[in-house]
């Protein structure tokens, strides 16, 4: 099991957080600091340090994961436009909270998903 972070007072309601969806399995809930009109992070409620710590037994969470970002991002108006779906892992990767995240992120144009490397 993951240290604890932030996420899992999150998850359990002791901060608080703009929280828009909640089931057995995964939690979801507003950025504190959005990069696009729409910026929801979706967690499982396991506390799964990264990417590299999952394993089969998580994949009803993981799943769970896809079919929340697809039907929050309907909610927000951003299915036909388009949206991003990125999971961070690890110091290269970028992932400051180290309980596995799903950024959706949509709402404008994102862009190239890496800068070019000169
Ligand atoms: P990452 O860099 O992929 O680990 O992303 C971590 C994200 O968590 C960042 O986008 C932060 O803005 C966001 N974040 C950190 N603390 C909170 C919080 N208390 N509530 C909502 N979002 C948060």
């Amino acid at each position: 099991m993951a240290e604890e972070t932030i996420f899992g007072k999150i998850i359990r309601k002791e901060i608080p957080a703009d929280i828009v969806y909640q089931d057995d399995l995964v939690t979801a809930f507003k950025d504190i600091d959005p990069q696009a009109p729409t910026h929801i992070l979706i967690i499982p409620n396991k506390a799964i340090a990264t990417v590299d710590d999952v394993t089969e037994a998580d994949e009803p969470a993981l799943g769970r994961m896809f079919t929340v970002a697809a039907k929050l991002a309907r909610e927000a108006g951003i299915a036909e436009s388009g949206y991003r779906l990125l999971v961070n892992c690890r110091d290269d990767g970028g992932q400051e909270v180290y309980h596995l995240h799903m950024h959706l992120v949509g709402g404008r144009r994102l862009g190239r998903m890496l800068q070019r490397q000169s």
